[in-house]
């Protein structure tokens, strides 16, 4: 079968590679749509590890066409998206529930062979059943969307609060629709394109604001006393800094965004206090896939609007090593 494999930093090419044979308690997935994310981007440049080689792609969907021997609850035609981040199940972490902070954590399409690929192989309890008159596409959103969800936990919204989200990326926009959905009276996304600006608005936000402006001030105008909660979702550190002071007092700031390693940010130890901030940060998809296909399936999330662009296996390296097309919000693969 062709696969998009990263063999180094920067090597990112489709090669013939013998289609894997599922384990005992493994299924063998046929991809129908695996989504371009970020971190493959990073990946590819080396800023984040990986298993070397490796065939990317987290973000998968597709039909069961092979089951192990020990495959009880799954079975041969059901479609399925597999949630990429195993955890050992054993360690301190894991016991007590929190899989995502799981020190021997694994992935599938960054430790393990990923959805950027006619085939994938994926642990029977790691896949996750979705409606078989799903659109594949909308499969594809299971991992962005599990993440997103736990983001929303971690937030506590208080019912009516108003929330502000940092960053018009696909993450953000996601973001608008689950915080309306968590029961926010106000969702007001900042982000620097105007068409992202308008996407959000049409997908429920009260009001939106220019990052290349003054975003700070801009809502200081609609909100004196500052959000409930905001959401860093643009992973720079203005917007951490912009995340702290857009908080009103008592209010909670999630991190979310991943800002590169080596950046710092300077943080007012007085604000937060006299503030009596609440700093969270959530991380992966502790819990929340089956929640998420259960959303997607549910047909509840406008997907089909975060969609910019359909591609091929065959365009994925080129798609991968490049930078984003400014305007696009979500590439998705179909084999
Ligand atoms: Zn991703
Ligand atoms: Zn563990």
């Amino acid at each position: 079968m062709l696969a998009a494999r990263l063999t180094a930093p920067g090597q990112l090419a489709l090669e013939e590679v013998a289609r894997p044979v599922p384990g005992p308690c493994d299924v063998l997935v046929r991809v129908e749509a695996c989504g371009i994310c970020g971190s493959d981007r990073h990946m590819f440049r080396g800023e984040f590890p990986t298993a070397l080689p490796v065939t990317l792609g987290h973000e998968f969907s597709g039909i069961v066409v092979a089951t192990g021997a020990d495959v009880a609850g799954i079975g041969v035609g059901a479609r399925v998206s597999g949630d990429p981040n195993i955890a050992c199940g054993c360690c301190a972490q894991c016991r007590a529930g929190r899989p995502n902070l799981c020190p021997a954590l694994s992935a599938i399409g960054v430790t393990r062979d990923g959805g950027f690929a006619e085939y994938v192989l994926v642990p029977e309890a790691q896949a996750v059943l979705l409606p078989a008159d799903l659109d594949p596409l909308h499969g594809a959103f299971c991992e962005p969307v599990s993440c997103c969800l736990h983001a929303i936990d971690v937030a506590r919204i208080p019912r009516g609060g108003s929330v502000v989200i940092l960053g018009g990326g696909v993450i953000g926009l996601i973001m608008v629709e689950l915080a309306l959905q968590a029961g926010a009276g106000a969702v007001i996304l900042s982000t620097r394109q105007s068409a992202r600006r308008a996407l959000a608005s049409d997908l429920g936000a009260a009001a939106t604001l220019d990052a290349m402006g003054d975003a700070v001030s801009t809502l200081a105008e609609l909100l004196p006393e500052g959000a409930d909660v905001v959401m860093e979702c643009a992973g720079v550190t203005e917007t951490v800094d912009q995340a702290i002071r857009m908080a009103r007092r008592g209010g909670t700031v999630v991190l979310f965004g991943v800002v590169p390693k080596d950046d710092r940010v300077l943080i007012s130890p007085f604000e937060l206090l006299t503030k009596e901030l609440r700093l969270e940060s959530a991380w992966l998809n502790p819990l929340t896939y089956g929640r998420a296909a259960g959303l997607i399936g549910g047909r509840v999330l406008s997907l089909d609007r975060l969609i910019s662009r359909r591609i091929g296996l065959a365009e994925v390296p080129e798609e991968v090593a490049g930078d984003p097309v400014p305007g696009e919000i979500k590439l998705v693969m179909t084999p």
